[in-house]
């Protein structure tokens, strides 16, 4: 899949394809949009590692979370800020789920802000490296454009709604899904909060990381300071290099 987007990944404004959708998307009496007028953002917007709240999304909400994206239309914002209407900068226009198995230079990439290293191969040996890739487009005029080229928006946060399930990656195996609420389970969630307050002995009871399983809908993509996913980030060129794209 990954080869067919050597071009589509670069492009700067919107290829065909993409200004009919982006086209597909706007008020019904406006005129089209000119290639010209729109530029294109490609984001890694999330993925199946450990973030830093210690939280994985499963395989399953993961792909939910492409489909939702997909469907397109979705704000670009600014900081999740969704009490105020004015921190939107653009569109988020198309989605897709990259499935990659990564050389050792994309690994070291991929493991430089891991909160858990080890736990972090296992789930990449197991899995790949499982990415939510977010197409992104702003009018050309905007001044968003100018903090993009120059670096100053990078990281990136999803936003949507869910009813999360918690499962325990010590429990859930051979295709089980064992929330930490199940008597099954002996393991604690490992949260802040919970692990703050743990004894030396609760300590050795937690699982590694938790497991995120439910998602509604994608409802916007915020750029951010630091997001929960450590590598969600606009796609720049050492990314596309490691992946020899
Ligand atoms: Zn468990």
């Amino acid at each position: 899949m990954l080869y067919n987007l050597s071009q589509k990944i670069r492009n700067y404004h919107p290829d065909k394809e993409q200004l009919d959708k982006i086209n597909s998307l706007k008020p019904s009496n406006q005129p089209d949009y000119d290639e010209t007028e729109l530029i294109v953002i490609p984001f890694a917007a999330s993925n199946n590692l450990i973030h830093s709240s210690l939280g994985t999304w499963s395989i399953k909400t993961l792909e939910a979370i492409t489909a939702s994206y997909q469907y397109g239309g979705q704000d670009l914002m600014l900081d999740h800020q969704w009490e105020d209407s004015t921190k939107t900068i653009g569109i988020v226009f198309d989605a897709e789920m990259w499935d990659i198995t990564p050389n050792d230079n994309f690994l070291d990439y991929l493991l430089r802000k891991s909160p858990n290293i080890e736990w972090d191969k296992k789930i990449l040996n197991e899995q790949g490296y499982q990415q939510v890739t977010l197409f992104g487009a702003v009018e050309v005029s905007h001044f968003i454009n100018s903090e993009f080229r120059y670096g100053r928006k990078t990281d990136v946060s999803i936003g949507g709604f869910g009813k999360m399930r918690y499962l325990c990656p010590l429990c859930s195996t051979n295709g089980k899904q064992v929330e930490f609420t199940d008597e099954e389970c002996p393991h604690y969630m490992p949260t802040q909060w919970n692990l703050a307050y743990a004894s030396e002995k609760e300590l050795q009871a937690f699982a590694p990381y938790y497991i995120r399983d439910g998602w509604d809908f994608s409802a916007e993509l915020s750029m951010v300071f630091e997001g929960n996913c450590v590598q969600a980030r606009v796609i720049d060129e050492r990314f596309l290099q490691m992946l020899s794209i």
